[in-house]
């Protein structure tokens, strides 16, 4: 029997079978991205009208519902992304958390669900952190990745806001995402498919952006390339993201390194990570722009020279440089096809920034334990 304790958020009951440390060294090693699942879950039930119930931190594994649940059939259904890192120090911290507990309140009201206290989207996590600590990694450029999630449970055919909803929180120990070092990606610009429209959900974090992207992925696969870039619905000319990820251009202007990025406009997810490296840019005395930029632009300054790299980023890979863009237009080596210099320096910062080995100035690091 597991002792069952209580706070005044969770209630917790340890997993009666963790893994044992030969397990989990074993399960750590190369854990790729997303495989590995730690030994407990955090689950906390909403009602309408009474709100959100008491939660409960408890071993991980298999959720009950019923088949005629909203989320199966409507996809009523958010997530956020984050990460905890090992400190230098020996302390374990988070890298703003409570930027994504805020933007998963912007995903709730999108999808007409209820928003989670940003306290409590951040207790849950480090009741979860504290309780799985010896799963978070400890090596530079390894993580443990938290993946909140909200799902709508009403059992009802319905079509219309689910009446009730499921919180739920799981961690993930994630390697670097590039084992072999960081290898520049190759991106298809998808002419036939529209990852988001004005007046759509391309801001919030839901499920089903996903859903309707894996098509166009599967058809960069097939074009020889990694990943999708995105453009806008409208236009069909103006950059928006590549991936799940948000999409950087760097130019050399008069002597002077100029980081550009897509503007929000609200088709584009705004991460947390392009937010941050807009301002470690600055901090690097380079000068960071968010405007429109074009494919037409995006060749134009290429071929001039004037481009000279283009990196994406996001929580889960940090950076990933772009080597080379095709579209039905044409194919062009961006840097020779390799890691460029901006690419290089601004995924250093962020790592040692996240890992505690230099100084927080913006005060993004929470510490959890
Ligand atoms: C999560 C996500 C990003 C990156 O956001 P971060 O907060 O930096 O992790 C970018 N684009 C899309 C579509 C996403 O879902």
């Amino acid at each position: 029997m597991s002792a069952a304790t209580s706070t005044p958020i969770l209630d917790i009951h340890p997993s009666a079978h963790p893994a044992s440390a030969e397990e989990r060294a074993r399960r750590m090693t190369n854990p790729g991205f997303g495989r590995v699942f730690t030994d407990h879950m955090v689950l906390i039930p909403y009602k309408e009208g009474a709100g959100w119930g008491r939660g409960e931190l408890k071993a991980y594994g298999p959720i009950e519902m019923d088949p005629a649940s909203s989320v199966l059939h409507y996809g009523q259904a958010i997530f956020e992304g984050f990460k905890a890192y090992h400190q230098k120090d020996g302390s374990v911290a988070s890298f703003r958390p409570e930027a994504n507990a805020r933007r998963f309140q912007t995903s709730a009201r999108r999808l007409a669900m209820p928003e989670l206290p940003e306290e409590l989207f951040l207790d849950s996590a480090r009741a979860l952190i504290r309780q799985d600590r010896a799963w978070v990694p400890s090596a530079v450029g390894e993580s443990l990745y938290l993946r909140p999630l909200m799902i709508a449970t009403d059992a009802l055919l319905g079509v219309r806001p689910s009446s009730e909803y499921l919180y739920l929180l799981i961690a993930s120990p994630s390697g670097s995402y590039f084992p072999q070092g960081v290898k520049p990606v190759t991106v298809w610009i998808s002419e036939d498919y529209v990852r988001a429209a004005p007046g759509g959900t391309g801001f919030a974090k839901c499920a089903g952006n996903y859903a309707a992207s894996l098509v166009a992925q599967r058809q960069a696969k097939g074009e020889g390339c990694d990943q999708v870039v995105w453009l806008d619905a409208i236009h069909r000319k103006y950059v928006e993201e590549m991936g799940g990820m948000n999409i950087f251009f760097v130019y050399r202007e008069k002597g002077e390194t100029v980081v550009v990025t897509p503007e929000l406009t609200g088709t584009l997810l705004p991460g947390v990570t392009r937010d941050s490296l807009l301002q470690l840019a600055k901090d690097q005395g380079w000068r960071a722009e968010e405007r429109k930029i074009s494919t037409d632009e995006w060749e134009a300054a290429l071929q001039e020279g004037r481009m000279t790299e283009v990196f994406a980023c996001g929580t889960a890979a940090v950076i990933t440089p772009v080597g080379r863009v095709k579209s039905r237009k044409g194919d062009w080596l961006v840097n020779g096809g390799e890691t460029g210099p901006v690419a290089a320096k601004l995924r250093e910062v962020l790592l040692n920034l996240q890992h505690g080995l230099i100084p927080d100035t913006h005060g993004w690091m929470t510490r959890i334990l």
